[in-house]
């Protein structure tokens, strides 16, 4: 970092040297994936409206934009709703939805505190995998949201969340467990609620995962207290 600023320093200085002494704004790149105007979940909630934006919006029952704090630290964002979700419009309120809500208590935090959502907002007919069409279309949403709520660590549950924000390939066995950064925000893949209830035996490595969760957000509390 210290190279590439003194570096750019150098640039500018030689610049001036040859009488250029501004740049022009519209030259300097920006990412354009990241909203600069919305402010609010509720526009984001507004801006996705009756969405027709992918094939899901044929078979679904209702939209499920997610819930919980808007100002979380801990943010969960899960795969996709399920039926129950599908008919209730609320995220992760079935059995999976019920271990993630004992999932998140376990570390001493509630629903309410927290932040839940999916990479998909529609579900997919009898519960399939998510399309890679389907999630192109809704994960800048989910993106929105996590720019909204900026929080500061978010668990991905299950292989589609963590490869659609890690933007990877990689298998869940590999990535759980490790902390990745996504534009500042720490990301830390677990295994999907669902995934559980069929293979109980993994629940330790959840609650590794979780304890990790537990202490980097004690640590970065107090680093905020010390300020
Ligand atoms: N599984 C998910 O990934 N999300 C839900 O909301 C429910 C089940």
């Amino acid at each position: 970092m210290h190279e590439i600023i003194s570096d750019l320093k150098s640039y500018l200085e030689y610049l001036k040297g040859i009488g250029i002494v501004s740049l022009p704004c519209s030259e300097i790149e920006h990412d354009a994936s990241r909203p600069s105007r919305i402010l609010t979940l509720e526009e984001v909630r507004k801006e996705l409206g009756d969405c027709k934006r992918c094939k899901l919006h044929r078979t679904r029952g209702t939209i499920v934009f997610g819930e919980g704090n808007e100002k979380a630290a801990l943010m969960f964002i899960g795969e996709g709703p399920g039926y129950e979700e599908d008919v209730q419009g609320r995220p992760f309120v079935g059995k999976a939805g019920q271990l993630l809500t004992k999932i998140i208590q376990s570390i001493n935090l509630s629903r309410e505190g927290v932040y839940i959502a999916n990479i998909i907002k529609c579900r997919p007919p009898q519960n399939r995998n998510p399309e890679a069409d389907e999630i192109q279309s809704c994960s800048p949403f989910v993106m929105k949201q996590i720019d909204v709520i900026q929080p500061k660590i978010i668990c991905a549950l299950g292989t589609f969340s963590a490869q659609t924000l890690l933007k990877t390939d990689a298998k869940i066995t590999t990535l759980r467990g490790q902390l990745f950064d996504l534009q500042g925000i720490k990301v830390i893949p677990t295994y999907h609620p669902a995934f559980l209830l069929r293979n109980p035996e993994r629940k330790r490595e959840v609650w590794e995962d979780m304890k990790k969760i537990a202490e980097w957000l004690n640590n970065n509390e107090r680093i905020k207290e010390i300020e």
